[in-house]
């Protein structure tokens, strides 16, 4: 209790309540500290920590998404008993719980509906892009709304409304992902 007060500041009075008057708080953390690891930062990382989903079928079973994304098919699920239309892929129906779902393809262009630059705190892999632009897009014929990354443009020069398509490009590590670009954009290689 006292090397709380000294050290906790107004932490004092909430950990005088959690703790009871018989047993120091302080003391009980101390002796159930379990002991420092030094371990390695692993590389690569994780793949909880990538940014990036898993693409092989060992792993998931929208691995065909992928597949599809790799000869420039953009595509989705769509349930063949009631016909839901899901984003992203799925393996069960959201609405009537089935996984008779079906690959449907879908358009490759949309309309900007709501878009934010970001300045910090980036996902791995695209620290080094900051700041770049992010948008929620309505695909052309379909009730879909999508996040994305939006390529190629600035924060400045993108307007509610505008087009965009997508784009495919490919990870160092052979795996390939997609992002979207003002329309009639060219696609530099980032
Ligand atoms: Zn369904």
């Amino acid at each position: 209790m006292v090397a709380l007060s000294e050290s906790g500041g107004n932490a004092a009075p909430a950990s005088s309540t959690v703790g009871g008057p018989s047993k120091p708080r302080a003391e009980a953390l101390s002796a159930e500290k379990p002991p420092r690891r030094n371990d390695p930062v692993p590389d690569p990382l994780p793949y909880l920590l990538d940014f990036y989903p898993q693409e092989d079928p060992k792993y998931t079973r929208i691995a065909p998404f992928f597949d599809a994304l790799r000869k420039g098919s953009f595509t989705t699920t769509r349930c063949e008993e009631d016909g839901t239309l899901s984003w992203p892929p799925r393996v069960t129906c959201p609405v009537c719980r089935g996984d008779r779902l079906a690959w449907t393809e879908l358009p490759r262009r949309g309309r900007l509906y709501a878009f934010s630059a970001v300045l910090g705190g980036a996902p791995l892999g695209m620290e080094q892009d900051v700041p770049f632009v992010v948008g929620l897009i309505d695909l052309e014929g379909v009730p879909l709304r999508i996040f994305s990354r939006i390529a190629h443009t600035r924060y400045e020069d993108c307007h509610i409304g505008s087009e965009v398509e997508l784009e495919t490009f490919p990870l160092p590590d052979g795996r390939v992902f997609f992002r979207f670009r003002p329309a009639g954009a060219s696609s530099p290689k980032a």
